[in-house]
């Protein structure tokens, strides 16, 4: 703003080579996140991702990255990143109810937005980089929340498949890919930021772009955008004032303790936040995780399996065809 004003008196020519260079420079500066690849630890730490997998499948993963991923500089750019084309409506079912002193949710795995084409079809750009060979499908979802979370003695490691679920029916899984490595960064997910994983279920690593956040909490605080497996919230990417967060202002676990819409009130209750930065949803559980349950709902260990995952199956580059697509 400040600078704007000075250009005032500058000549035209002069305004013009100057805004060019700005906007060569900003989205740059903007735009670009930090890869969180190998921001993995055994214990609590802010910024990181407190896994329980520690060992992974260096096959696994998309098999190609692009320009929008610079390694020498550790960024990317999620401007820059394909997408999964297409656009599929789905009857996603989801409720929520406390019963007692549970939360309970049963959803049928399927969103209530639109998703990208599974499998990954030849002619989508994002073939050349991440050939996900899976096809969305229900399961049924069951989870049984404590409706008041409680922290537990001390934080707890976040497991590979659902560590929760936001309010569009979608489970959230960790910051990973099946290679131990950024996710978001890597994978090549659809316009609402998910994709399925080798049993069908539908997930995101990130906050979705599909969930609204209207930022109606207490001083324009985020709104409730899912729940973690403890039963603690998760919300958008905003602090009360509506200032946008990023890893380094929150915790280990990737949240803070204040006032946020609870059950109707205004509650001082700790919470989770989404954030654009690593590890993007939460880096370690401060209550007590509960598992998840159902059909196809890709519980804590089935949902990457131990032997070469279909999805996001390494094939070098090339014309070839898909990898195969049994399951
Ligand atoms: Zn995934
Ligand atoms: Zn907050």
């Amino acid at each position: 703003m400040h600078k704007k004003r000075e250009f005032d008196q500058a000549s035209r020519a002069t305004l013009s080579a100057l805004l060019a260079a700005a906007f060569a420079a900003t989205p740059a500066m903007a735009d670009t996140l930090p890869l969180g690849d190998g921001k993995i630890s055994t214990s609590p730490r802010a910024g990181y991702l407190f896994s329980c997998q520690t060992t992974f499948n260096s096959n696994a993963g998309a098999h190609a990255s692009g320009d929008w991923l610079d390694e020498a500089a550790g960024t990317w750019d999620p401007d820059k990143k394909p997408t999964v084309d297409g656009s599929v409506t789905w009857a996603g079912e989801i409720s929520i109810a406390v019963e007692g002193n549970q939360r309970v949710v049963r959803a049928n795995g399927l969103p209530n937005h639109p998703t990208g084409i599974y499998p990954v079809g030849r002619s989508d750009d994002a073939y050349q980089y991440d050939r996900n060979p899976n096809t969305i499908q229900a399961g049924d979802v069951l989870l049984q929340l404590p409706a008041t979370p409680q922290k537990a003695a001390g934080p707890s490691c976040v497991p590979m498949g659902a560590i929760g679920f936001t309010l569009t029916g979608a489970k959230v899984f960790n910051a990973l890919d099946a290679r131990g490595e950024d996710a978001p960064a890597r994978e090549i997910q659809d316009a609402c930021d998910g994709h399925p994983e080798q049993t069908g279920e539908y997930h995101y690593h990130s906050l979705t772009r599909c969930a609204a956040d209207n930022k109606s909490g207490p001083s324009g605080h985020s709104d409730l955008l899912g729940y973690a497996l403890d039963g603690f919230g998760m919300f958008g990417m905003y602090d009360a004032g509506g200032t946008m967060l990023r890893s380094g202002d929150l915790d280990e676990c990737h949240g803070h303790t204040g006032p946020v819409a609870w059950d109707g009130k205004t509650v001082e209750i700790y919470h989770y936040h989404f954030t654009e930065d690593y590890p993007y949803t939460i880096g370690c559980f401060v209550g007590s995780p509960k598992a998840s349950s159902g059909s196809g709902s890709g519980g804590q260990q089935q949902a990457q399996p131990q032997q070469p995952p279909q999805q996001e199956q390494q094939q070098p580059p090339g014309r070839r065809d898909p990898p195969p697509k049994k399951r």
